[in-house]
């Protein structure tokens, strides 16, 4: 069996005390059975060149982590990534602040990253790369000589061509993809829109239901959406309702009932929007006032762009205005709070919420939705409210589907969600765990490498060194 290589923009090294982050579980039981290499940026900023890559080894794997210089970070991951990609993948054009320097910088880390592969990756290795900030690492590979299987997954979405043709350089950077043999994405839209653009964009020739004939080789688009540990998360939530921590939390709310969302600070989340929605639930359902309480759970992320600021800004008055219109010495409507906290933590309050508020304006998955899910206790189960707009609504079916820029539409939704007799909470929270246990974490990794190991019509070989995608 061929050696795991996985590449990704940030390495966790395990150090037994922090829990593993949610990609590490999910790559775990692969690098078991295989063997393996993780590689990618320690997180660390060089003062100036980055010496050489560090080699850690953990439970049969390797990880190799190279630093970064600080321009690199800015352009790359502060820059590119993040202020280009992210926004125009999350269909927010409004957002996306190009700049050709930017580009440059993403371009270069990728040319790092593939100097330092090149170093270590054997011929037979299967190379599995993470996420929008390495989509021309297998390009910059083959340019190399490498003839492995790379296959990519993306965790966020992918928009429709006709916004994914607004990406400056995109006829550069979307082609380039092409160079995976496999190409996996969270839902059916994501990849459908992926195929049209190779197909109308490109000009690729579909060879089959998931192939199309690229250069040399054919690359395949395949669905692998990202589950959760679904019964481990649910023994987890039974336990950690007796914590001191969640009886503490809800002791405070004097048997209100408690809604709960828990979102990083992101524009994608529509968190304002949601505290929109809560406050027309208080105007148009005021036989919730003083019976509800919402806490939403926010840590910060990406602090240092300006959109995250702006958005933290605009949530923080939206709690403040809400908190001070409708609330009252003894009640406070919404608890927002921008602290982290513990996956355990976490479990705990999921169970003890009578709704779960999930409503980004868009998200590749979204793995609290399934969190919440998961943690209910199927006896007597709050209920989810999710945006259609989220990956996880494509299997989540038995939510309170929504559109997140409806909010008299969520505010019925939350009322219907407070109100439903437990015979039809017990009916979704069923059918919705049933759909979580059908597409468990623990099988995920696996079936993208089964796909990626399945032979293509022909053989791969290189392309020919130095020519630009497509
Ligand atoms: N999370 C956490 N502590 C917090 C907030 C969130 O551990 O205070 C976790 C949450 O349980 C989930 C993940 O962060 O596993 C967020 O994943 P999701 O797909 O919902 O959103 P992302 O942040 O990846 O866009």
């Amino acid at each position: 069996m061929s050696r795991l290589v996985v590449v990704s923009n940030r390495v966790g090294i395990p150090d037994g005390k922090a829990r593993a982050g949610g990609l590490e579980v999910a790559i775990r039981p692969a690098f078991k059975q295989r063997g393996g290499l993780w590689f990618g940026w320690s997180g660390k900023i060089a003062d100036d060149e980055p010496g050489p890559a560090e080699h850690t080894v953990r439970d049969n794997v390797t990880y190799v982590t190279v630093d970064l210089k600080k321009d690199d970070y800015e352009e790359f991951y502060n820059g590119f990534a993040n202020r280009v990609l992210w926004p125009i993948l999350h269909y927010r054009l409004d957002l996306a602040e190009f700049t050709r320097r930017d580009l440059g910088g993403y371009l270069r880390v990728n040319q790092f990253f593939a100097d330092n592969l090149e170093k270590i990756l054997r011929p037979d290795d299967i190379v599995w790369v993470h996420d929008y900030h390495l989509m021309p690492l297998a390009k910059a590979l083959r340019d190399r000589g490498h003839k492995n299987r790379i296959g990519f997954f993306i965790h966020i979405p992918f928009p429709p061509a006709e916004i994914a043709t607004a990406l400056p350089n995109h006829e550069q950077l979307i082609p380039a993809l092409s160079y995976y043999n496999l190409v996996g994405f969270q839902t059916e839209t994501d990849a459908t829109n992926f195929a049209r653009y190779l197909t109308t964009e490109r000009g690729l020739r579909r060879l089959d239901a998931d192939s199309f004939a690229f250069d040399e080789s054919d690359v395949r688009v395949g669905v692998f959406p990202v589950g959760v540990e679904t019964e481990p998360f649910q023994r987890l939530a039974r336990r950690a309702v007796n914590s001191s921590f969640v009886r503490e939390v809800m002791d405070s709310l004097s048997g209100r009932a408690m809604i709960i969302g828990v979102d990083r600070l992101d524009y994608s989340k529509g968190i304002p929007e949601r505290m929109d929605a809560f406050e027309r639930l208080l105007t148009n359902f005021p036989q919730w006032r003083s019976k509800v309480t919402y806490l939403q759970i926010t840590p910060r992320s990406r602090a240092d762009i300006q959109e995250y600021a702006d958005i933290a800004r605009q949530v923080g008055a939206k709690v403040g205005n809400i908190n001070g219109a409708y609330g009252e010495a003894s009640w406070t409507p919404v608890r927002y709070i921008n602290k982290a906290h513990s996956r355990t933590a976490l479990a705990g309050l999921y169970r003890s919420a009578r709704a779960g508020l999930v409503t980004p304006l868009r998200d590749g998955m979204n793995l609290v939705a399934k969190e919440y899910i998961a943690a209910q206790d199927p006896e007597d189960p709050g209920v989810l409210i999710l945006s259609r707009f989220a990956g996880a609504a494509r299997e989540c079916t038995a939510a309170l589907l929504v559109n997140p820029y409806d909010s008299e539409g969520v505010a019925i939704a939350i009322d219907r969600a407070l109100a439903m007799p437990l015979a039809e909470r017990r009916q979704r929270h069923a059918d919705n765990y049933k759909a979580l246990l059908a597409n468990d974490l623990g099988q995920w990794a696996e079936r993208f490498l089964a796909t990626l190991e399945r032979p293509h019509r022909d053989a791969i070989q290189a392309p020919r060194p130095r020519r630009a995608a497509g």
